[in-house]
């Protein structure tokens, strides 16, 4: 199983969790809030080679955190691995929108000057900003929309500028979660739980609880489990492989 967008250090015992993982084989995208929570969460996960560490600035964090742009662009060169970034437009967060654009864009900038970066990308209400800032920053690696609820037009661009997509059993609980997963290239889509923040039934999921988003996909894609299993494996072989991976120094960089 693929879990490609979970807040792993924000669960009670991350290193059981880790441990747990990597028994099961799920692979991970541990995914951050801050650029200084980044170091903390690697260190946990280093000897788990199926857990990989992003580095992460959280839109809903962007304003108050403004002053830690210079410790992710320390950072950035230890990790192929950026997120949790992006935009937030929801009502609450708008008031912070001049910031979080500030952030978001240093933050392509900088993925750019890396040679570019696999970017985990929040876009909850801003999806039309956040194709905005991407398509200014094409260079900036390979965007992976983590629970893309735009419309389809949105949809449609992001496709366009070759993004990818990780979707969940939270967001693939709605009728407009699930119609957008249909029109996703198959070859483009990865599972995320978006836990603990994700919930199903009233409880957080947990890292790697992504069996009901293969189940919807196998309903939307019309093949069995066994089939989404193997196209999600595969594509994460895919992306990994691409040429941003083959650039740089791959392994030392997990
Ligand atoms: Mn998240």
């Amino acid at each position: 199983m693929i879990d490609f967008h979970c807040h792993l250090e924000l669960y009670r015992d991350p290193i059981a969790e880790a441990k747990r993982l990597s028994k099961i084989e799920v692979d991970v995208l541990a995914v951050g809030t801050t650029p200084s929570a980044f170091l903390g969460t690697r260190r946990l996960c280093l000897e788990y080679t199926n857990i990989r560490t992003a580095l992460g600035f959280h839109p809903h964090l962007a304003a108050q955190r403004i002053n830690e742009l210079k410790t992710f662009d320390e950072l950035i060169a230890e990790t192929l691995y950026v997120g949790e970034v992006g935009l937030d437009g929801a009502p609450e967060h708008l008031k912070t929108m001049d910031q979080q654009i500030q952030v978001f864009r240093h933050i392509l900038k900088s993925c750019s000057a890396m040679g570019g970066r696999f970017i985990s990308i929040h876009s909850r209400r801003a999806a039309k900003v956040v194709l905005f800032e991407l398509e200014e920053n094409q260079d900036s690696g390979v965007p992976i929309f983590h629970w893309f609820s735009g419309n389809y037009r949105e949809l449609r661009r992001a496709i366009e500028l070759g993004a990818w997509f990780s979707v969940g059993p939270a967001m693939l609980k709605s009728d407009h979660g699930r119609a957008l997963a249909a029109k996703m290239p198959k070859e483009r889509v990865l599972t995320e739980t978006d836990g603990p923040f994700a919930a199903v039934e009233g409880k957080a999921l947990l890292p790697g609880e992504v069996g009901n988003a293969y189940i919807d996909l196998a309903k939307i894609w019309d093949c069995s489990f066994g089939e989404v299993a193997n196209r999600i494996r595969s594509n994460l072989r895919t992306l990994e492989r691409s040429a941003l991976v083959c650039r740089s120094d791959s392994e030392s960089l997990r």
